[in-house]
């Protein structure tokens, strides 16, 4: 066992506080990670605060690590010390499904999923796992991710949950060239939606309730900016969408999205609402063969590939480096949206 310093949640209300944690000796397929730098995302706050069932505390959350790799097992092979390492929401699965096997360990058939954290760790019995507030990380190798070293390491880290969420529904719905793309809501999934879409090279529309976002759409490289409260303007994009990348949380009206599907096209849910949405209307979807579905992150393969990308198109995400004495902050004001798109901390912060 190896002593990692963290940063821990106690229970759904009081501040995070220094916590110190055990991670594993690294066993032959392991590497040793350490943070340099960890994504906050909106599930860290749900987690830790107990607005989603099965919070187990002193709770660690984080699953948007980059790191350098202090320590490899014998049978490694993709990792040296030294190198740059990545790990975004899972740390294990069951591997032997034909889902695991297909590289989509998201969608394990067995439900075997071993999460960053809050998990049982089956790796230390009677453990669960913690995640990437904290010095420390040991990891399978099958689940680290190279980071390309020309990325801005604290950029990229959000790439390991936000990029990829957004990255597998397009590479999956065919978005590029000569297809054209909405991205709905601009947070930390929309930016990261509208760089890869256009990136990808499909026209990329961003809708957003926010008059004040429309001139940051652009700005990340959005061809167009749509306010969906204004009817005329939805209006003009009626059956002209192949895909719609829906981020919202909150529960809504989906059939002003389902409108401006063209025949077969596909409104992708990612955002899960606490309350449900109200059921879509039936008849715009018959009529056009049109499909609302969802997507939850991206496999390990697939992740790898998303890295790649970005490195190939000089993607990161645009974020707010804190300290982690920061976090209570960052999270009062993730609660009110007031971040431009990711806040990211600095685990050097840790030491201090
Ligand atoms: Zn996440
Ligand atoms: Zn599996």
């Amino acid at each position: 066992m190896s002593r990692a310093l963290a940063y821990a949640a106690f229970d759904k209300t009081s501040p995070f506080g220094p916590f110190n944690i055990d991670r594993r000796e690294p066993g032959p397929r392991d590497v040793q990670i350490d943070i340099l730098f960890c994504g906050v995302c909106h599930s860290d706050l749900h987690t830790a605060r107990s607005e989603w069932a099965g919070t187990m505390y002193p709770c660690v959350p984080g699953h948007e690590i980059a790191g350098r790799v202090t320590g490899v097992g014998s049978a490694v092979t993709g990792f040296t010390a030294g190198g740059l390492a990545a790990v975004g929401c899972m740390v294990d699965s069951c591997m032997t499904c034909g889902s695991c096997l297909a590289g989509h360990q998201q969608y394990c058939d067995n439900d075997d999923i071993t999460f960053t954290y809050n998990a049982p760790d089956k790796k230390q019995p009677g453990a669960i796992t913690y995640g990437g507030y904290s010095s420390r990380i040991v990891v399978d190798e099958r689940f680290c991710l190279r980071v390309p070293e020309t990325l801005d390491l604290a950029g990229a880290a959000p790439l390991l949950c936000a990029g990829i969420t957004m990255y597998s529904p397009l590479r999956h719905w065919g978005a590029g060239k000569r297809t054209k793309v909405g991205v709905v809501g601009l947070g930390g999934l929309g930016h990261m939606g509208v760089k890869l879409s256009h990136a990808l090279g499909a026209h990329t529309v961003l809708f957003t309730t926010s008059p004040g976002k429309t001139a940051d759409a652009k700005h990340l490289a959005a061809d167009e900016a749509v306010i969906s409260k204004d009817a005329a303007a939805m209006q003009k994009h009626a059956a002209s969408f192949d895909l719609i990348l829906n981020t919202v949380a909150a529960s809504h009206d989906l059939d002003a999205y389902t409108a401006l599907l063209k025949r077969d096209g596909t409104m992708v849910l990612i955002g899960v609402p606490e309350q449900p949405h109200p059921s879509p209307n039936v008849g715009p979807l018959i009529f056009k063969r049109r499909r609302i579905a969802g997507s939850l992150i991206g496999g390990i393969p697939e992740t790898q590939e998303m890295l790649d990308f970005c490195a190939a198109h000089g993607i990161v995400s645009d974020i707010e480096l804190i300290p982690i004495q920061k976090i209570d902050d960052a999270y009062a004001r993730m609660r009110r949206g007031d971040v431009k798109y990711r806040f990211v901390i600095d685990l050097a912060s840790l030491k201090a």
